[in-house]
Order: structure tokens, then C-alpha cells, then sequence
């Protein structure tokens, strides 16, 4: 495996996968590696010739300076992951090989950046399209893969690719879960074992929903209950439970069974804040 810290290192190495007609698959992380991550990674590997996982804490996409300080940071173990994992290249840029000056350039994604992720997180879809476009304008991969544990991002990636032409083909991958349900994230851990327990409280409250939902409950009542289980929780503050179409991120008040949907949830798990979603009709 090859660590490569600049674009213009990894410039003729892509000319001569290219010249060879090998596919190139790129997998953009922020480190703290899991088993979520390795999926990506393993499909990569299996789809791709040559699997390129880049490593880079954007601190663009962090409007909260206290989330960009404590994201955790294990390099070492990251490397030794993607060494077993059979990955071809890390690529681990500087800040200043990101950003030689700060960008000026801002995107609109338009509704799909004023709900949810895009609501309570603002400016951190403009960060993120403009490290998604410059990763790939630097490693020009044929393919990308992201997890479908960050659907807003997903949908926002095929929007930048849509609109900005890029060449490539993106792949979404299913959402890795620890044994009790909890959706795989870096940022678990830096929770407490009491928090951790509390954190199970996204998943069980998405499966909860998904069978009430499915048998008949209204929506709102539904929203209703969630909610009071939320504020019954010492450690748990819910930021939202949202029924919405996955492409659109249209927001539902009424479920409809022949319309594509998925609900999504933020919550502070004591000072941590954790995503998960789940597909309702797919
Ligand atoms: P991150 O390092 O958190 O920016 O994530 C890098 C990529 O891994 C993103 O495309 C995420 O959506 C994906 N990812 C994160 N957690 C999971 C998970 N539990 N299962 C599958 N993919 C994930």
C-alpha cells in the first residue's frame, strides 16, 4: 500500500493505470476507520482494479469548532486496516495541499441543503461539495463510493456530479451496524459505555417507527411518541425524526405506501452527535 500526499505525486501514477485501462475506485473518509468504511472498501476491491481511500478531516464541512478539534484521529490503526484490507494507495493531503488559498467558490444545492442535515448544520454541504469535487479532480476515479448512513450526502454528491458533469459513477453502500443496531460512525467513539448504551436509542426508535408506520400508525402520532422518548432520555437530545423521499429530501406529513421514502434522525448523544436512517419504501 502507498501513502501519496499531493496531487502531483499521484499524477502518473493514474496516467499509467490509465495507459494499463485499469478502473480506479475512490473512497473519500475522514479517518477513525471502521467496519462501515472497510465495506466500501471491500466493494472497491471487488468492483475497481485499483482502490484509493483518501484520508482528510475537512474542516470545511465542520460548522461546529468543537466537533473539528474532538473528531477522533488513528492514523496508525486507520493504515494498518486499509493495509489488511488490500487497499492500493491512501491518499493523506495537507490542508494546504486542499485549500492553497481559502475557497470562495459556494454551492447552492438549492432545498436539498434548507432541511434537516442542511438545517442544523449550516455550511456544512458546501464543504462538503467542495472537498467531494476537489478529491475528485484530484484523483479523477472512474468510480466513488459513499455509505448510505449519510443519505442527505448522497444526495447531495449526485446532485454536484449531475450538475458539474463529472465523469465518474458513484455506488452507495448499505449502512454497517454494531451487533445491537447501532450504526457504525467514527464519532462513537468518544461515547461514555452509559452514553453508548443511549445512543442504541436512534436505531430502536427508526425500527419502531418503520413497524408502526407500516401498520397503519399516522405519522404524527408516531413523531409524537418518538419524541417523548427522546426527552425521557437524560443524555439524549433529538434534533429531528423526519419521514422524507431520499432523493428529493422532501419532508412528509403523511406516509404514503407508493411513494419512496425513509425516515432519518439527528440526535446529541451527550456532547456527540449521531445520524442514522432507515428505507421505508424503497
Ligand atoms: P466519514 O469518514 O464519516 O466521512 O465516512 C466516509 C464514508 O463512509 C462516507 O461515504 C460514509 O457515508 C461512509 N460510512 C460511514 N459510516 C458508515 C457505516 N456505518 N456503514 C457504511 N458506510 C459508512
Amino acid at each position: 500500500m502507498k501513502l501519496i500526499r499531493t496531487g502531483a505525486e499521484w499524477n502518473p501514477l493514474w496516467l499509467n493505470h490509465l495507459r494499463n485501462n485499469q478502473q480506479i475506485g475512490l473512497i473519500p473518509t475522514m479517518g477513525a476507520l471502521h467496519d462501515g468504511h472497510l465495506d466500501l472498501v471491500a466493494k472497491s476491491r471487488s468492483t475497481c482494479d485499483v482502490t484509493l481511500v483518501s484520508i482528510f478531516v475537512n474542516p470545511t464541512q465542520f460548522n461546529n469548532p468543537e466537533d473539528f478539534q474532538k473528531y477522533p484521529k488513528t492514523l496508525d490503526l486507520d493504515l494498518e486496516k486499509l493495509t489488511q484490507a488490500g487497499v492500493d494507495y491512501v491518499f493523506l493531503p495537507s490542508v494546504e495541499e486542499m485549500y492553497p488559498t481559502p475557497t470562495q467558490l459556494k454551492f447552492d444545492f438549492g432545498d436539498l441543503e434548507h432541511v434537516l442535515e442542511g438545517k442544523f448544520r449550516p455550511g456544512h454541504f458546501n464543504g462538503v461539495g467542495v472537498v467531494v469535487s476537489k478529491l475528485f479532480h484530484l484523483i479523477r476515479p472512474h468510480v466513488s463510493f459513499f455509505g448510505q448512513k449519510d443519505l442527505q450526502q448522497v444526495a447531495i454528491i449526485k446532485r454536484l456530479v449531475a450538475d458539474l458533469s463529472f465523469d465518474l459513477k458513484l455506488e452507495v453502500i448499505p449502512t454497517r451496524r454494531e451487533v445491537d443496531g447501532l450504526a457504525m460512525s467514527s464519532r462513537n467513539l468518544r461515547l461514555s459505555p452509559q452514553e453508548r448504551l443511549t445512543a442504541l436509542l436512534l436505531f430502536s426508535s427508526l425500527e419502531k417507527a418503520k413497524t408502526e408506520l407500516l401498520n397503519g400508525k399516522s405519522w404524527f402520532e408516531i413523531q409524537v411518541e418518538i419524541r417523548s422518548g427522546f426527552e425521557n432520555e437524560p443524555f439524549a437530545e433529538l434534533e429531528y425524526f423526519e419521514l422524507i423521499h431520499p432523493d428529493s429530501f422532501e419532508t412528509y406529513t403523511v406516509f404514503n405506501s407508493i411513494q419512496k421514502s425513509s425516515i432519518c434522525v439527528a440526535a446529541f448523544i451527550g456532547a456527540v452527535r449521531l445520524i442514522d436512517n432507515m428505507p421505508i419504501i424503497s
